[in-house]
């Protein structure tokens, strides 16, 4: 099945093709109509199954055409920015500007504060420097409509749940939430009953 064939535009294709992604994943086959119609995902997906792709290529269709604003919650800083180059390796490749940017923790802020100016179009951020920079008016959480978390598991094996519930707690109450997760224990089906609405399940 080609990626055509997913109902993804012929932009988000051709990006797609010229990062030498010719054939969609198993997970990309199954979560990226779902994502465009605007439905909640809750995913098994390990690493290395095309995961980021799944959600990013339709995320960025949707960023493209109803000007959807992306957060991307992941676990650490390296899963931050390798997420963060991915999604930039195909947005250099769409026709319209889209800002992608990356923040963690562990390294300076204010670099960080200067890529925002206050706004991206696709942010990827670990959880605790993001609330950091929403504390410091860097960036306002109100404007995401869109959530992934990214290795929910990860996310909650690193200590993360009482700020994801922070941060849960400063978004639209109206947005499409995307959950995926290489494991499904209690705490982490705990966090996606709470947040997901009617979620379509994708088992990888
Ligand atoms: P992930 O599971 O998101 O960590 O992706 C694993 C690797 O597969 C990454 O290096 C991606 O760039 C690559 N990838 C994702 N989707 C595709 C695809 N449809 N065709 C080829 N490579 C892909």
């Amino acid at each position: 099945m080609p990626f055509n064939a997913l109902g993804l535009s012929p932009t988000v294709v051709i990006a797609a093709n010229k990062k030498l992604y010719l054939q969609p994943t198993p997970i990309q086959i199954a979560a990226i109509p779902v994502v465009l119609r605007g439905g909640d995902v809750l995913a098994q997906a390990a690493t290395g199954s095309g995961k980021t792709a799944a959600y990013a290529l339709p995320l960025l269709q949707l960023v493209q055409e109803k000007q959807r604003k992306v957060l991307v919650l992941v676990p650490t800083r390296e899963l931050a920015v390798q997420v963060g180059e991915e999604i930039q390796g195909v947005v250099k490749y769409l026709p319209t500007p889209i800002k992608v940017v990356s923040v963690y923790g562990g390294v300076s802020i204010n670099p960080q504060m200067m890529a925002l100016r206050g706004y991206a179009d696709v942010l990827v951020a670990t959880p605790g420097r993001l609330l950091d920079l929403i504390g410091q008016n860097a960036i306002k959480p109100d404007h995401f409509n869109t959530l992934v978390l990214d290795e929910a598991d990860r996310l909650l094996d690193m200590g993360f749940s009482d700020e994801i519930n922070r941060i849960l707690a400063l978004l639209p109450t109206q947005r499409q939430n995307l959950f995926f997760s290489a494991t499904f224990p209690e705490d982490v089906n705990a966090l996606a009953a709470g947040m997901l609405t009617t979620p379509t399940r994708l088992v990888m």
